[in-house]
């Protein structure tokens, strides 16, 4: 191995061709990652481990675990590959106590690098192959020579094309060997208390000695990360205090006329969220509410009166959500509402013709449109926005930094006041830490008369017969979805996957029309195939998470979710909330092959609930200790190291808050810590990634 030589701090930032130019052929490898500087790379964790520490004799090994074995090799076969079938390597294997054979799949480099008479470590997989222990593609390397990918707990990343994970943990380690020596620890010791120095965090977090090391690896480094979260709120909470937004008055009696008009009494909750909305408009300090409440819980008919009081007194209002076809939604649902209140509402949309949009623009600038509907994008470029006093997104925790410049530019030099809606429930003292600069109004009751969703969890033997369900509600003109498992490692395999099951399904179901939507395609071609979908042009919808957020399709009454177990609850509920709002039955089929008891628990908290809050403290709860790095919070700022399911990240969440008003209050922020925020930006939501 090539000897690594230490870089200076500025080296870290710098792009790693420069700064280590003895890696600079795997440079574009860790491009494709995202990963152009060595601090990125330091950054790049993985998100799980695979613990090949026990190294058994032959003998001893134990199926279905991850082990590794000190062998030698008898001999190598190679079966060349036919039509579909890749090639494969065959080696025989053995030691003193007895005999195994390993297997490797369409790898030519393994040939080559694979002679009779090696000794080797192997780790990986077994499985029982008639009287012997079979490894499939397991890895390898010579007895002697060290290596971060045999005999001890082994990382494993997040991949694109063209890199392995065998190069990309071989370039990171090297990595970390040059450039660790060089990073400054952005804590002074009295601010890290008990915590692990940085340095010794990171190193730890890419190569343990065992797992158990990784849990306070990682709570340094999610300690960083919600410092950072929190510098950012606490120089929000300071500047909001400075700002100006119209106090929009509504006269009690008026907003009794309106929401008189509705065509429905509101529940208690929805006039709860009503009261405290025209509280806060009435004020010159900007609203920053967030309405959350599951699907179909009336948050859109608050909306609606939240926008008609705006107008009555005067002012413009927005209504932006994240997609077009969600904003045509909301403006097909507001529309009617506000037409009963004697309001004009506006679609606004990319795909309108230039002299339409033209039009709207003008309508904007002279008054004349009180309300416009239309995504983040559309708005914001809308040229002149003159009395703009109310903000509504959708789907949306909070409002970004940019989203907000760039209204308030348009407007009169005032904050619009901003209600932002979630059906993502978030427990309240998750909120507390993470929103802490939020009004919250909570709706949980839902409006009389809605149909329960007849939840099931069955296992892939009864694929063949769910299959015939899905084309006999397809033969009586109803829809399904079918959600394909969560891939961890690439979004390139979830693609592939989901590409693979629609073209299983569409040949399984004859007559059924199948379509596939995923986060890789662009978002026209999403929309087209999700407009056709609630057009009832197709019968079948395959999907990665990208339907979890707000479409609304009242004919589709199916939601089957493969290899259930692996999507967090809140993420299933929100999943399920996809049917059940027309008027027949619906079902959501959770299918899981997944035997251990937590996650057959976290599945009954699905089956038995349809409140999403109750789900959402149960996940909280279940999760505990087995938290997965990684896993996406839906909803919840995109954290990556801290889990806010995790009660020991949250108690660092508090610990964090509190730092963060010390630092802050004192002034400039250290540039070590300025760097720590841009580093995570962890505010800016991120776009609807699949
Ligand atoms: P959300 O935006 O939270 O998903 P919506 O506001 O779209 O929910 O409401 C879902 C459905 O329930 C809509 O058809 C709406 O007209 C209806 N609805 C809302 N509030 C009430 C209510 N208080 N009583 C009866 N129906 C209601
Ligand atoms: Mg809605």
């Amino acid at each position: 191995m090539q000897s690594s030589r230490v870089v200076t701090p500025g080296d870290l930032d710098r792009p790693i061709r420069t700064a280590l130019p003895w890696l600079a052929r795997g440079a574009a490898g860790l491009a494709r990652l995202g990963i152009t500087t060595p601090r990125e790379a330091l950054w790049y964790l993985p998100f799980r481990y695979d613990d090949f520490s026990e190294v058994r004799p032959l003998n001893a090994l134990v199926p279905d675990e991850k082990q590794s074995a000190r062998v030698r090799v008898d001999a190598v076969r190679v079966e060349p590959g036919f039509g579909r079938r890749p090639q494969r390597v065959i080696a025989q294997l053995s030691d003193d106590s007895g005999s195994a054979e390993a297997i490797w799949f369409g790898r030519r480099f393994v040939e080559r690098r694979l002679r009779q008479g090696d000794e080797l470590i192997v780790s990986g997989k077994v499985t029982q192959k008639g009287w012997r222990p079979q490894f499939t593609s397991p890895e390898f390397t010579p007895v002697g020579h060290e290596s971060v990918h045999t005999a001890r707990v082994v990382p494993v990343y997040h991949l694109a094309a063209g890199v392995t994970q065998k190069r990309l943990r071989e370039l990171l380690a090297r990595i970390l060997e040059a450039g660790l020596p060089a990073l400054e620890d952005p804590l002074t010791d009295a601010e890290r208390g008990d915590l692990l120095p940085l340095a010794t965090a990171l190193q730890t977090v890419h190569f343990p000695e065992s797992e158990a090391e990784t849990t306070p690896a990682l709570d340094r480094l999610a300690f960083d990360e919600l410092l950072a979260l929190q510098l950012t709120l606490a120089q929000a909470r300071r500047a909001r205090e400075e700002l100006i937004a119209p106090a929009i008055r509504v006269a009690q009696a008026d907003v009794a006329a309106i929401v008189g008009a509705l065509p429905f009494t509101l529940t208690g909750d929805q006039g709860a969220a009503v009261a405290a909305i025209v509280e806060d408009l009435a004020s010159e300090r900007p609203m920053r509410r967030l309405l959350q409440g599951d699907v179909g819980s009336g948050k859109t008919a608050v909306a609606a009166v939240a926008l008609a009081c705006a107008v009555r007194a005067g002012w413009q209002a927005a209504l932006m959500a994240p997609t077009e076809i969600l904003a045509r939604q909301h403006h097909a649902g507001l529309a009617p509402l506000l037409d009963g209140l004697g309001v004009r509402a506006e679609f606004l949309s990319g795909s309108l013709a230039a002299a339409r949009k033209r039009e709207i623009h003008d309508a904007i600038a002279d008054g004349a449109a009180e309300v416009v509907i239309g995504t983040h994008a559309v708005i914001s470029e809308a040229v002149d926005f003159p009395r703009l006093g109310l903000a509504i997104v959708d789907e949306q925790h909070r409002f970004g930094v940019g989203q907000r410049a760039a209204l308030q530019a348009k407007g009169a030099g005032g904050e619009p006041h901003v209600l932002a809606l979630t059906a993502t429930p978030i427990p309240r003292t998750l909120a507390l830490s993470v929103y802490g600069d939020l009004a919250i109004s909570t709706i949980r009751e839902l409006p009389p008369g809605r149909q329960p969703i007849r939840t099931e969890i069955r296992d892939r033997r009864a694929l063949p017969r769910i299959e015939q369900f899905l084309a006999s509600e397809a033969a009586e003109g109803r829809q399904s979805f079918v959600v394909v498992p969560l891939v961890m490692e690439s979004d390139a395999l979830q693609v592939a996957s989901a590409e693979a099951e629609a073209e299983r399904l569409a040949a399984a179901l004859s007559g059924v029309r199948v379509a596939l939507v995923h986060g890789q395609q662009k978002a026209e071609a999403r929309d087209a195939t999700m407009t056709a979908f609630a057009a009832g042009e197709t019968d079948v919808l395959v999907a990665t998470t990208v339907i979890e957020v707000g479409i609304d399709i009242p004919n589709a009454s199916v939601m089957l979710i493969e290899d259930a177990e692996r999507f967090g609850l809140a993420q299933l509920h929100q999943l399920r909330g996809r049917v059940g709002r027309g008027t027949d039955r619906s079902f959501c089929i959770l299918l899981s092959d997944a035997t251990d008891e937590l996650a057959q628990a976290r599945l009954a908290v699905v089956r038995g609930s349809q409140d999403g809050f109750e789900i959402a403290e149960a996940d909280l709860r279940l999760r505990g200790a087995g938290n997965l790095l990684g896993t996406r919070q839906s909803g919840l700022p995109p954290l990556r190291v801290a889990s806010l399911f995790e009660p020991r990240h949250l108690a660092l969440a508090q610990r964090a808050r509190d730092l963060a008003d010390t630092l802050v209050a004192g002034g400039e922020l250290r540039p070590e810590l300025a760097r720590l925020q841009a580093d995570f930006a962890p505010i800016e939501e991120e776009g609807d990634a699949a």
